[in-house]
């Protein structure tokens, strides 16, 4: 019985409201809340009568802390589930301290416009000391973790798949497979098509700065950085194939290298076709990826965003996209004095996840973790005070829920190694 202020009505933040009303024994009442409310009343005229979940909607700009607080006073629930955008981290926080609710989100907060000066000094500084110039990082919200503790809340961050369920897999693995964990590899393989030359599969804006960000993993107690896209490999996925694979930077290295220290070296990769990456490379050539204003017949432009509204809306997405998703993490590590190895990952396919909830597979395999995060905090089964990853909590319940909402783990001990 809880009542939940879902924030956002975006692709991830749809499936997830739809898995919530899968469960309305847990998921009592919930209140979407976004920016456009028009969107928010769409899809709760749609779930109305296929659930006992009772629905409402708001209007809030979740940049303004002031109308989040008094959307959280107005409706009193038992958790804030922020699936707007990362923007949209810290002002939702700050909230949900001002009013003594719990919080969790999906993605670890990142500023809207990186040329604000007072923000990049900081940057600059965490570049230099950290050794890594991805703009998002866990300073931010990991410098709330006093007050939520004293405040008797909890704040889960990043309960998505990649942050989040890999990070699960990294706890279970530690938990049940080994005794001490020498390697993580994470691989994220999208073998979906769509038939577009180029879309991305979540939010542009937020998906192009990721990729096109320079690469980075974690290797014996520090950052090694490398040019975006410049280490290639090719992997033979379950259900999906061989697929080319690129070193990114992510931010669950950044988390998983804190809780997981004996860890020597943990890379993060991710799948493209040659055609995406010729895009992003041609639009990068010619600035369109940049976030930096710039005048055109008198009126301000950011190119990022002018080449979002350009491109297909990702929620347009589902009917077109054909093919699967494999998600997962290899390890190496010792159990037992002995050497050994093991991969834990879900296999996810696009067009079952259509007919299920109307999206594609990379916003459910992000929408199923953020619901089931919020049922390990709405039925006590993660209740550690204070900000916290994913890998921090027991992963049991949450693997378990993982399971029976629809992302179901596979497993191997004599997995193909990544060189
Ligand atoms: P979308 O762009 O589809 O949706 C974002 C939603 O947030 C929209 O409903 C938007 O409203 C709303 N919103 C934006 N700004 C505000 C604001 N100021 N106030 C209130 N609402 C606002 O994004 P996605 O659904 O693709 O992504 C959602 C989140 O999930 C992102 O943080 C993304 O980084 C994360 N993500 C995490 C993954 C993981 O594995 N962990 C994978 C994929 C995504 P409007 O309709 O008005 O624009």
């Amino acid at each position: 019985m809880s009542k939940v202020l879902i924030i956002g009505c975006g692709g991830v933040a749809s499936v997830a409201i739809h898995k919530c009303c899968q469960v309305p024994e847990v998921f009592t009442e919930i209140c979407i809340a976004s920016r456009t409310k028009s969107k928010c009343d769409k899809l709760a005229a749609e779930l109305a009568p296929k659930t006992a979940t009772k629905i409402t909607t708001a209007q809030v700009d979740a940049d303004k802390v002031d109308e989040v607080i008094a959307l959280i006073k107005a409706y009193q629930p038992d958790l804030v589930m922020n699936i707007a955008l990362p923007y949209q981290d810290l002002t939702i926080m700050d909230a949900c301290l001002a009013c003594g609710v719990n919080y969790m989100d999906t993605a670890n907060y990142e500023p809207e416009n990186t040329d604000d000066p007072e923000w990049r000094a900081i940057y600059e500084k965490r570049c230099k000391e950290a050794g890594f110039s991805a703009y998002f990082d866990y300073s931010w919200q990991w410098a709330y973790a006093k007050k939520f503790e004293e405040a008797g809340l909890t704040a889960l961050l990043g309960s998505g798949f990649d942050p989040g369920v890999t990070q699960a897999y990294c706890a279970y693995a530690k938990k049940h497979e080994f005794d001490t964990i020498d390697t993580i590899d994470i691989l994220d393989c999208n073998g979906g098509d769509h038939g577009y030359a180029f879309a991305t599969n979540f939010n542009p804006e937020i998906n192009l700065r990721e990729v096109s960000a320079p690469g980075s993993y974690w290797e014996n107690g520090h950052w090694v950085e490398i040019p975006a896209m410049s280490i290639k490999r090719e992997y033979n996925f379950d259900q999906v194939g061989d697929k080319d694979m690129y070193l990114l930077h992510h931010e669950e290295i950044e988390s998983l290298a804190k809780n997981i220290p004996e860890a020597k070296r943990i890379r993060f990769f991710m799948t493209f076709g040659q055609s995406y990456l010729d895009h992003m490379r041609c639009l990068e050539d010619v600035g369109m990826l940049s976030t930096t204003p710039v005048n055109f017949n008198g009126q301000e432009i950011v190119p990022i965003q002018f080449l979002k509204a350009l491109l297909p809306d990702p929620a347009s997405l589902g009917p077109r996209t054909k093919g699967k998703t494999n998600i997962g993490c290899i390890f190496t590590g010792k159990k037992d004095g002995k050497e050994k190895t093991y991969y834990i990952y879900n296999v996810c396919d696009h067009q079952e996840c259509y007919k299920e909830v109307g999206s594609q597979a990379i916003s459910y395999t992000t929408g199923v973790p953020a619901m089931c995060g919020a049922l390990m905090l709405l039925t006590g089964k993660w209740t550690t005070k204070g900000v916290h990853t994913v890998e921090e909590f027991d992963p049991d319940p949450y693997l378990d829920a993982l399971d029976k909402y629809g992302l179901p783990r596979s497993e191997s001990h004599s997995p193909a190694l990544v060189d």
